[in-house]
């Protein structure tokens, strides 16, 4: 069968993924993606699959059906990860920037659990699954999770393993304060905003004095507080002595102008 090539082209923007570029050019050429792909011999079950590994023949015909060249199609596919980079990467959109998504675009580095702004425009990316869960972000939580999210790139991008350990164990913090249990990269993708905020929040607060700010975190939230900190320090003894004498001391403090009003 010889390929010929689709009536109408869109070029690609930076930074866009396959499988979003692959949507505006089904709708640009009036069809939707699987009919396109169907038309020009693909077969595949989620063209988001295609984001992270794809033959040299599909890009073929892809780029034949687009009249683009095949490394330019290529270039839309993520290109080989570290493990980490690869963990904190998803797999499927989790958020977009409600602006450049309305232009029917789908850009790589919003899939990274560390993209706070849009790139392109500067909007908040918001999650597309966004529960409500009745937890606005104000606006200085907003700054810090942003600062988070900043530390949380630089630690992936200098392929530092202590300043990433650094980083999960305030998530594992975070969560526990919020009572989210499971995988740490999920939290960081969490449908409840406020807990990916938090968590992204909690990775600042541990940058300058993990010790002294992951204690301040807990100062009003007691029981949770403790367990969460066994369960994030539970294998360093020494850590968790020094940061539940801090929340101790807190909880004391916070208490003591209560206790003296009985008097
Ligand atoms: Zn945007």
């Amino acid at each position: 069968m010889t390929l010929r090539p689709l009536p109408k082209t869109v070029a690609p923007v930076p930074d866009e993924l396959l499988s979003g570029w692959l949507i505006r050019l089904a709708t640009i050429n009036y069809c939707e993606v699987d009919e396109l792909l169907a038309h020009i011999g693909i077969s595949v079950r989620h063209p988001a699959t295609f984001d992270f590994e794809v033959d040299m023949a599909t890009l073929e015909k892809i780029a034949i059906a687009a009249r683009l060249d095949p490394k330019t199609v290529g270039s839309l596919v993520f290109p080989p990860m570290s493990q980490a980079e690869a963990l904190l990467t998803a797999q499927f959109p989790f958020q977009s920037c409600p602006d450049c998504s309305r232009q029917g675009l789908a850009l790589r580095h919003w899939r990274r659990a560390w993209a706070f702004d849009c790139q392109i425009c500067g909007t908040r990316l918001l999650s597309i699954f966004a529960i409500p869960h009745g937890e606005l972000a104000s606006e200085k939580l907003l700054h810090r999770a942003r600062r988070g999210a900043g530390h949380l790139e630089l630690a992936i991008a200098s392929n530092s393993a202590a300043h990433l350990r650094r980083a999960m164990r305030a998530v594992t913090f975070a969560m526990a304060l919020k009572t989210v249990r499971g995988d740490k990269a999920f939290a960081l993708q969490h449908p409840r905003p406020g807990v990916r905020i938090f968590c992204l929040a909690a990775i600042d607060a541990a940058q300058a004095h993990p010790l002294i700010k992951a204690a301040m975190f807990s100062r009003s939230i007691d029981g949770f507080a403790r367990a969460a900190l066994l369960r994030t320090y539970g294998k360093e003894p020494r850590l968790l002595a020094a940061v539940d004498q801090i929340v101790k001391r807190n909880l004391r403090s916070a208490l003591l102008p209560e206790a003296e009003s009985h008097i």
